[in-house]
């Protein structure tokens, strides 16, 4: 890695000692107990309950807080049969996914046709993203294939016209999921997304049956039943003003609801942003940015309604002043001893890297965020880092035979009846407080905000080199190329008087980082205006100019070949564009 800079590096070592050493396990601890006892559906009275405990604690500190309780488009998944029809047989344990069509009980009835996934998710990113290739006349038919119910794989049997999905999870269990594409709740953009089948998942044994019938040339019978709808969720947010810039603030979120009473997914979690609370609140005197902390419901069953939501009302706010978005899920599982799947937006490499190490002793291994985790801020154009944190060593997971999930530190109870209280580690979870309040601390406090936007050129600048071996002669980055050497050349001008700005100056250099985020994480994140939400689906680097690395195949093909030549002109002007006013922001701010 190159040197790290000193503006990224600061922290104040006795307020940081004092404020971690006043971490305790007493509430978080006794938080995870009582939420082992509350199955927390979006909008459902135990999430409720499960949000008075939190208040209760915030309400005897005298944290301010607002509860706020949108209404918004929820799907709870409550039952779904299987059976094999034709022969007559068996029924297998099923169920349905949120956001699936509700045959509201009744049995449908198809031919089942056997489509093997063409691979299956090697990691994180791919258990949300990951699609089917289906390649065969599956119309008025039901698909078999292996794989989680997620967006991917809803929409690619969806598209192929099948009348239902079953997929076949890879274990004994069978893992909850949501299998909409739409970011939240829909508009008129997104609304024609919303998933237009039933879908059912089957456990990995039930599923080599269900194989088998299919290759017969048998018949199932699937019923679903779900309550899709417009409910009202809970948001909730606490606010500790700053004493100095009390307008900028940090915001840290993390999501309330559950599956089941999801321990790993994310109690330890909650519990983990209430403590931050506490022990931040304690501090407020020294604090010199504000720090707000969202709970969100309606991440499990809404596709992230709640951040969403935030996101939408409170956009200006956000966009004026936020500083960073920290996401807390899943912290202090058991097992976990590394921070390998670390997701962290590349200006904040730097900085995660140093906290988590100086907290941990662990050096963690980043990576780009996926499209998931309440990450509903990327069109604002907010760094972000930490989604997923601690995770297991692929040796231990390898050694348990442990498959892919999504959450848990890597523990295959996630999304399942089975993510109870010992998926909690009372040393993690402490270890795991510690690097989330460092983290929030050194963001809040530092003079200058520690971000390293060259981390991100360099990201950029990778990028292009794939998308530019990809196209060959065809077609030309080196517009972008160029914008990007004038934008590197402005920060290492402002980047250099680092150690000396003060006062007005400061002030300068902070807004020139904020406003570096708002144009540079929308061109690196979002295909879409800004204010408009992504969908839940892999948003690959510099997505507009993504579609380069399909070049080769598109070469020798003028109809293919012209309308993506067309496309990449238009993308590398948007990004042009972007690395323009990135420069012009960073050369006000340095005075030249
Ligand atoms: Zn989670």
């Amino acid at each position: 890695m190159d040197e790290v800079k000193s503006f990224v590096q600061w922290k104040d070592p006795a307020l940081e000692q004092e404020l971690l050493d006043s971490i305790s396990l007493d509430v978080p601890w006794s938080v995870v107990e009582k939420f082992s006892t509350l199955t927390r559906s979006s909008g459902s009275a135990e999430e409720r309950a499960a949000i008075d405990t939190l208040i209760g604690h915030l309400k005897s500190w005298g944290v301010p807080y607002t509860l706020h309780e949108p209404e918004c488009f929820i799907s709870i998944p409550l039952k779904a049969t299987v059976r094999s029809a034709e022969p007559e047989g068996k029924s297998y344990r099923a169920k349905t996914a949120a956001m699936a069509v509700s045959t509201g009980g009744k049995e449908i009835v198809g031919e089942l046709v056997y489509i093997p996934a063409a691979k299956s998710a090697a990691d994180t990113d791919e258990v949300f993203s990951v699609g089917v290739d289906i390649g065969a006349d599956v119309a008025g038919k039901i698909v078999l294939t292996e794989g989680m119910a997620s967006p991917g794989m809803v929409k690619d049997v969806m598209a192929a016209g099948a009348l239902a999905g079953i997929f076949i999870n890879p274990g004994q269990a069978i893992h909850e999921g949501i299998c909409t594409t739409i970011w939240g709740t829909p508009d008129l953009d997104s609304m024609g997304r919303q998933p237009s089948i039933p879908v059912a998942a089957v456990n990995n044994p039930d599923g080599q049956e269900l194989i088998a019938l299919a290759k017969r040339g048998g018949k199932v019978a699937l019923s679903t039943t779900l309550d899709t709808g417009w409910r009202k969720i809970p948001v909730l947010v606490a606010e500790i003003s700053g004493a100095n810039s009390s307008d900028e603030f940090v915001l840290l979120h993390g999501h309330l609801d559950s599956w089941f009473v999801g321990i790993g997914d994310n109690a330890t979690g909650d519990a983990t942003m209430l403590e931050v609370a506490r022990v931040f609140w304690q501090q407020r005197d020294k604090l010199r940015r504000s720090l707000r902390i969202g709970w969100w419901s309606g991440h499990s069953h809404g596709r992230y309604a709640g951040s969403t939501w935030f996101a939408d009302h409170f956009a200006i706010d956000l966009a004026n002043h936020c500083v960073a978005q920290v996401n807390c899920d899943s912290p202090g599982c058991r097992w976990t001893n590394t921070f390998n799947e670390l997701t962290a937006m590349s200006e904040s490499e730097p900085f995660v890297d140093t906290v988590i190490r100086e907290t941990t002793g662990i050096t963690p291994q980043t990576e780009r965020p996926v499209r998931a985790g309440d990450y509903s801020f990327n069109g604002i154009g907010i760094t972000g880092f930490y989604m997923l944190g601690s995770t297991m060593s692929q040796e231990l997971r390898d050694e348990k035979g442990y498959y892919p999930v999504g959450g848990g530190g890597a523990n295959i109870q996630w999304h399942t009846e089975d993510d109870l209280m010992d998926i909690a580690d009372r040393d993690n979870l402490l270890r795991d407080m510690r690097m989330y309040a460092a983290s929030v601390l050194r963001v809040v406090n530092a003079p200058l905000y520690p971000f390293d936007w060259t981390r991100t050129t360099a990201d950029i600048r990778a990028t292009l080199a794939t998308y530019q071996e990809a196209t060959g002669d065809q077609f030309d980055f080196a517009m972008a190329r160029e914008a990007l050497d004038a934008l590197e050349g402005a920060l290492g001008r402002l980047y250099d008087t680092a150690s000396t700005v003060d006062g007005a100056a400061a002030e300068r250099f902070n807004f020139a980082q904020l406003r570096l985020a708002r144009i540079l994480v929308p061109v690196n994140f979002s295909r879409m205006e800004s204010f408009f939400h992504d969908p839940a689906l892999t948003v690959p680097p510099l997505p507009d100019l993504a579609p380069a690395l399909s070049m080769p195949a598109a070469r020798n093909d003028a109809n293919s070949r012209g309308i993506l030549q067309a496309h990449l002109t238009r993308g590398q002007n948007r990004l042009v564009w972007a690395l323009q006013n990135a420069r012009e922001v960073v050369e006000a701010a340095s005075g030249a």
